[in-house]
């Protein structure tokens, strides 16, 4: 099963995709690397939206679980995004790809703030739009945030680019045996608990219609692979 032709998309990429080899934190080469996938994508005409994780720099669940207090820390999580989204800025604006970003938690001297009619006007100009600070509330994760926007936005799908290259029945680090979906349900990802992305984002796809793409973006390519219906991926929409 393929996708049907898109126009518009959310990317989605998980903060840890920007360590590239390294443990923490922002790797700018690897970042340049994933803006040359992003500018290729966008030189096929693709409007494109972004959303970066949080996770290379900070997790709210994981400053709880040390005992800080679970809203603070996912406020910190949220502020983690911006500084990737800027580094994703930076990355793409030297390839001479003209962005924007916009955060959900204001901060006017380094990017706008979420303004959908104005990302609208971005896009129809040919800039990306990078969505940072998720949904700008704690408890919910960019996943949600990406969700959010690719509805608000229009999206024709949302691209999951991770470290995995889809969607399994069990967890391939434990399990040897584990399979890979080509396609899957968005029912059936809720119901198993599949790694996808959290729960209230894929019931804002399935309510709103917006297949889910999950690939690896770790691969040269991979990007525009999927995009062309090609590569490895799992598509979640309805059967
Ligand atoms: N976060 C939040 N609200 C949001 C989006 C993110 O509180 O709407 C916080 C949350 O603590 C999360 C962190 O920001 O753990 C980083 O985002 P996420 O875990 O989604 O990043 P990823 O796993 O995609 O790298």
């Amino acid at each position: 099963m393929s996708l049907p032709s898109i126009k518009r998309v959310l990317l989605k990429l998980s903060g840890e995709v920007l360590m590239g080899g390294q443990q923490f934190g922002i790797d700018p080469e690897f970042v340049s690397e994933l803006a040359k996938e992003v500018k290729a994508a966008k030189e096929t005409g693709l409007e494109i939206c972004l959303v970066i994780g949080g996770g290379n720099i900070f997790r709210g669940m994981a400053g709880a679980a040390k005992g800080m207090d679970r809203a603070q820390a996912d406020y910190m999580g949220m502020l983690a995004t911006v500084m990737n989204a800027l580094a994703m800025q930076n990355a793409l604006e030297q390839l001479g790809v003209q962005t924007r970003v916009q955060s959900a938690i204001e901060m006017d001297k380094v990017c706008e703030p979420v303004i959908r009619r104005r990302a609208e006007r971005h896009l129809e100009k040919g800039r990306v739009v990078i969505f940072a600070a998720g949904v700008g509330a704690p408890y919910f994760t960019t996943d949600s945030g990406a969700a959010l926007r690719a509805a608000e936005m229009r999206c024709d799908a949302l691209l999951k680019g991770t470290s995995v290259d889809g969607v399994y029945d069990s967890d391939p680090k434990y399990n040897p045996a584990a399979t890979r979906f080509d396609t899957v349900t968005y029912d059936k990802v809720l119901a198993d608990n599949l790694k996808v992305m959290d729960a209230s984002a894929v019931a804002l796809c399935r309510d709103n219609k917006i297949p889910i793409v999950v690939f690896s973006i770790r691969e040269k390519g991979n990007l525009a692979r999927v995009l062309a219906g090609e590569g490895v991926q799992t598509i979640v929409q309805d059967s």
